[in-house]
């Protein structure tokens, strides 16, 4: 059976934290094309805030936990809350767990999920990163009740994740800056759903390379 260790895989947050610094110039530009051009500016921002506060032994779960924390108590707009809720989410079903496997993963997403659809109040099609979520948490939970190995349930994971932000392209945005903009917001991709699909597939990635099997 495939599993992650919870304890000393800090690197896997730290991982998608400069994931986020390294394409925040990015994620701005998409943001640019159809709203105030900041989202990369303010993720950066509050990811570096807590790169500080985790520490290179925390466990997967406690690094979650404090990324989760400063984004929704230290950054504004509507961004810091939600991904933070998602963060907190998964953190909280993980850290009593000294394994992580494909099941308890499938719970902490759905968890997760839940929390970040909760908040920003959006439904698949209003070209949010709702519409990266729900298709990336579908494919890995169709893989784990397949019984597939967890590493072809992340693998699952990142593919669904890739074609739900590619689907913000020809959507209209319903909510936000952007859906004042009607049908000219067709075309571009939700900065959004980029982020959040730059985030799973790094965290999957990073869950690959530390399996244990
Ligand atoms: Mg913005």
């Amino acid at each position: 059976m495939e599993y992650v260790l919870n304890e000393d895989n800090a690197c896997i947050v730290k991982e998608i934290i400069q994931a986020i610094h390294n394409n925040s110039v990015y994620l701005s530009e998409i943001d640019g094309e159809t709203g105030d051009g900041d989202h990369g500016v303010n993720m950066n921002k509050g990811f570096l805030m807590a790169d500080v506060r985790i520490k290179e032994d925390d466990s997967f779960s406690e690094a979650l936990k404090k990324l989760g924390k400063t984004l929704v108590m230290d950054i504004g707009g509507s961004m810091g809350p939600i991904y933070g809720t998602f963060f907190s989410k998964l953190s909280r079903t993980l850290r009593t767990e000294e394994k992580i496997d494909a099941k308890l993963f499938e719970e902490a997403l759905k968890n997760a999920e839940e929390g970040l659809m909760n908040l920003a109040g959006a439904k698949p099609g209003d070209k949010t990163l709702v519409d990266t979520i729900v298709p990336a948490y579908e494919s890995f939970k169709e893989a784990q009740e397949a019984s597939k190995g967890f590493k072809e349930c992340l693998e699952a994971l990142k593919i669904g994740a890739e074609q739900g932000k590619e689907s913000t392209r020809d959507m209209v945005a319903k909510l936000g800056r952007a859906s004042r903009l009607g049908e000219r917001s067709k075309g571009h991709l939700d900065a959004g759903a980029t982020s959040c699909c730059i985030i799973l597939q790094i965290m999957a990635d990073g869950m690959i390379k530390r399996m244990v099997e």
